[in-house]
């Protein structure tokens, strides 16, 4: 049983996979689908979700992990810009999210507060 009333429950949500992968058209012929085309077709719709899954997440992170106050570089001050699209590369294929971002004018270098202020 899950605890919290409102959250799905595994079962749940693997319902609500097979139906958007049975109205993908992907498994055409069910019937006569061996267990590879399934898994296959299983897989890519679970990576689908699981990058969806990870954007919010690292989004939510990015709001979350305290900010970088002095540039990590130089030391220097740090200007809080405009939040920005983001992608990674994660096992399961790119991710893509929303992050904040801090600039250091003097080194001209982004940093994000997310991954322990790694620059781009
Ligand atoms: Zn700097």
């Amino acid at each position: 049983m899950e605890s919290a009333s409102n959250s799905p429950s595994a079962d749940e949500i693997a319902s609500l996979v097979v139906e958007r992968l049975l109205n993908s058209g992907k498994l055409p012929d069910l019937a006569n689908s061996n267990l590879m085309t399934i898994e296959e077709q299983t897989i890519e719709q679970v990576d689908q979700v699981t990058r969806l899954v990870m954007g919010e997440l690292l989004a939510k992170q990015s709001k979350q992990a305290v900010p970088p106050t002095s540039c990590p570089k130089c030391g220097g001050a740090m200007k809080e810009r405009k939040p920005q699209h983001r992608s990674l590369e994660s096992r399961r294929g790119k991710v893509n999210f929303m992050t904040d971002v801090f600039h250091c004018e003097a080194c001209r270098l982004d940093f994000f507060p997310s991954d322990e202020n790694t620059a781009v």
